[in-house]
């Protein structure tokens, strides 16, 4: 039984296929990401670099993090859609904004980061692993 997980911007161009599961998921709570999405927080889902497979052409933005690593946000470069992650921080990684999935996928991210940065409003659950900074 294969699992194919897909990702997709909101034009089609740009995506992501990989039939590994996540390795990790993020909630990140960082002015970046905010400002990158439009939304209050970020899921964001890191599968292995190697077991992905990224179609159409990608706009790269640069960002160094407050802690000095280099993240590459990389964003549909026809629709301009911010769509995926890398961190070099996480070299082996590479994250996914978890609402391009396509269901049936569920992201499950029980790991806060930027928790300093969260917008007063957003209400942690209960059992979550919290970083006020970044994990690397
Ligand atoms: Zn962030
Ligand atoms: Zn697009």
């Amino acid at each position: 039984m294969t699992n194919q997980i897909l990702a997709s911007c909101k034009c089609g161009h740009a995506q992501l296929k990989t039939q590994s599961q996540p390795i990790l998921q993020l909630v990140c709570h960082c002015a970046d990401c905010r400002e990158a999405t439009g939304d209050d927080f970020s899921i964001i889902v890191f599968f292995k670099l190697n077991a992905v497979q990224l179609l159409g052409d990608l706009m790269p933005h640069g960002f160094i993090s407050d802690l000095g690593n280099q993240t590459e946000r990389l964003a549909c470069g026809q629709c301009q859609q911010m769509m995926f992650d890398k961190s070099a921080g996480f070299p082996r990684m590479f994250g996914v904004m978890a609402q391009r999935i396509a269901p049936p996928f569920v992201a499950e991210a029980k790991i806060h980061v930027w928790v300093q940065s969260k917008l007063d409003q957003v209400i942690l659950p209960e059992g979550a692993k919290i970083f006020e900074q970044g994990m690397a």
